[in-house]
């Protein structure tokens, strides 16, 4: 029974990016905040100091910041008739755990929506004609005008100290900047970062070619910043390990820089860490949040009644919340209806890799995870898409994001991928490599979606079919025999028949039958905990196998925790058989030995 807490004005679940943010606004108006993250407590000092916060194969490999994908599993499929599978390592997405989210490890490239994106459908429509639209896709306008957001952008970026070169103020265009950016009301609260090589290069050639290179607007900060909460931020060493780390110099923009220090301070903020909230509470008309209901470390349960529940879990967890809690409708692809899931969009990467002259040095492990140059000519809408037949753009630069170790080893098409052959290629590529990358836009469509995948409901509602067929077919041969046909005769009723002569003789398989079930849930528990679907801090032996695994005990020589689970399942499955065997053998008077 969870224990019901004092009532308070806002719960935020969750409390990374837009949890601290909004507490930070609404604690301010003099509303009583709470907010609840599932992680860890986590500041720049001490813990995002180095040696340790530049431990490539902790973070960037093993995902170290990102949510624990062994306790709580996302699912992945192409198209709606594959079966989900489990995303055993982060490749995308990369949500964050612990206190201030994603936005601890995240770029810092700080761009903003362009115009006609808040109008997309309109914008496309007018331009090109309705036919232009592939009926698949469910693109639609957002109901809210670039105009309406230009002084929130501002705000935002003021607070983050985003260090950029305006392309377009007020409708003047910027030497230097984007020409193609909406409107800003003024510039960047601080100057672009400083140009890398590999950048000056993009911009001469991009450049030459009649293009519009501009540096990359970035939240790694070009030099030092106090913001309006008057918190103070460092300027960018260009380290290498920023996207995926946290940075240890107070120089990108997270929560813990450029918003905590303020919001715990605040006595009407409390920061509740290590709790995770596992369901939003409705009225009895089931349309209005009471609050939400938590587990702390310890597994104790609470109740948070509160005026206001913000889900800021990040937008996988948003919409997972959402359906775990039965608001709203979710959608259905097939007929289009329901909201919660609906029109997922992530990103289109892509991009090229340049091998250049020795004689030129990138020195690729100087880098920030925002520094580059760009060109927007082909983003959005920036060039006439008649002819082409398609919608969206990208933009185009060179980007480069740290040359680490374990991951940065450039070499051309046709080289080994081991051996000296290999080490010769790195050797020579590593310094002398350009990446030039592209982001694309992402359109909504009608497949793109999310939603909840059951599958321990499925098989709790499907598992018992086995059995109830089989008894099925039992109570039909024993219908049909002499003693039920006698006792129609002398005129007993139906109940009388069924508790006297079909249940007793029923009985010996139904126990039997049951007996074998059980070791096939066991069986099917193992298989779902190895599959990340079982329940949350569920110790089973499918779990304990799933973690060693995780945690490569195959390549660490630690098999034991793999083979003792495994056989600890293998024979409490097969002693339930032999049980269930021995038992239908003794009960069931067919089998019965004279
Ligand atoms: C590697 C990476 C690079 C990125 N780079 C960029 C970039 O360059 N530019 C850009 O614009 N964006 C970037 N992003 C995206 C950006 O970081 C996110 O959009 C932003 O952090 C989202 O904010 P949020 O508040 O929704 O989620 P988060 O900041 O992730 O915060 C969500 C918080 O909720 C907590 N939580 C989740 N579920 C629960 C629960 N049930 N109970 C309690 N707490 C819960 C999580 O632990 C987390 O702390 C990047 C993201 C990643 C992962
Ligand atoms: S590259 Fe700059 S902003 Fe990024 S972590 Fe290093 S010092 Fe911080």
């Amino acid at each position: 029974m969870a224990e019901r807490l004092k009532p308070v004005d806002v719960v935020t679940i969750g409390v990374g990016l837009t949890g601290s943010l909004m507490a930070l606004e609404l604690a301010k108006t003099g509303l009583k905040v709470v907010g609840i993250e599932r992680g860890a407590p986590r500041y720049t000092v001490p813990d995002f100091q180095s040696p340790a916060i530049h431990d490539e194969l902790r973070f960037s490999i093993r995902k170290g910041m990102m949510q624990d994908n062994m306790k709580e599993a996302v699912t992945f499929r192409n198209s709606s008739d594959e079966t989900a599978l489990p995303i055993r390592r982060w490749a995308s997405f990369l949500p964050g755990t612990g206190l201030g989210g994603s936005f601890v490890h995240w770029n810092g490239q700080s761009f903003r929506f362009q115009a006609a994106d808040f109008i997309y459908k309109t914008h496309i429509e007018q331009r090109y004609g309705k036919k232009i639209l592939d009926p698949e896709l469910t693109i639609q306008d957002w109901g809210v005008t670039y105009d309406e957001l230009e002084p929130h952008f501002d705000r935002f970026e003021y607070l983050c100290g985003v260090s950029g070169k305006a392309g377009n103020i007020k409708g003047t265009i910027q030497r230097g900047g984007n020409p193609f950016e909406a409107p800003r009301a003024r510039e960047y609260p601080t100057p672009p970062m400083k140009e890398p090589y590999f950048g000056a290069l993009f911009r001469k050639g991009a450049g030459s070619l009649g293009y519009h290179p501009y540096p990359q607007p970035s939240a790694n900060l070009s030099q030092p910043y106090t913001n309006p909460e008057g918190l103070a931020l460092q300027q960018c060493v260009f380290c290498g390990f920023c996207e995926r780390y946290a940075c240890e110099h107070f120089a990108k923009a997270s929560p813990q820089t450029i918003i905590l220090p303020t919001l715990l301070k605040n006595s009407n903020y409390e920061l509740r860490t290590n709790c995770q909230v596992v369901r939003i509470n409705l009225d009895s008309s089931r349309k209005r949040a009471t609050g939400v209901t938590y587990a702390d470390a310890a597994g104790r349960e609470f109740e948070q009644p509160a005026n206001l529940v913000l889900i800021t879990a990040f937008p996988l967890n948003n919409v997972r919340m959402l359906l775990l809690s039965g608001i709203g409708k979710p959608y259905d692809p097939k007929t289009g209806e329901g909201v919660v899931g609906r029109n997922y969009c992530y990103q289109t990467t892509g991009g090229a890799t340049v091998f250049m002259d020795e004689s030129i040095n990138i020195n690729p492990f100087m880098a920030s995870g925002a520094n580059g140059t760009m060109i927007d000519d082909f983003g959005g809408d920036n060039f006439d898409h008649g002819p082409l037949g398609f919608i969206g753009g990208q933009y185009v630069g060179a980007i480069m994001t740290g040359g680490r170790p374990i991951e940065f080893h450039p070499t051309p098409p046709g080289t080994p991928n081991w051996g000296l052959k290999w080490k010769q290629a790195v050797a020579r590529h590593y310094n002398h490599t350009v990446l030039v990358q592209q982001h694309g836009t992402s359109t909504a469509s009608r497949l793109n979606y999310l939603d909840l995948v059951g599958i321990i409901l499925v098989i709790g509602l499907t598992g018992w079919s086995v059995t109830a067929r089989v008894v099925r077919s039992q109570v039909l041969s024993l219908k049909e025999r002499m003693f039920v046909e006698r006792g129609r005769m002398i005129g007993s009723s139906n109940m009388h028949i069924l508790l006297r002569h079909i249940f007793p003789n029923a009985f010996p398989l139904i126990f039997a039958n049951t007996i074998l079930t059980v070791a096939i849930s066991i069986l099917s528990e193992s298989v779902l905990a190895f599959l990340n679907l079982s329940v949350k801090n569920n110790v089973s032996w499918g779990r304990i196998i799933a973690e060693a695994y995780q945690h490569d005990a195959l390549t660490i020589g630690m098999t034991e925790w793999i083979i003792v689970p495994g056989l600890c399942i293998v024979f409490l499955v097969f002693g339930f058989y032999l049980f269930g065997y021995a038992l239908d053998e003794i009960l069931n008077p067919r089998l019965r030995r004279r």
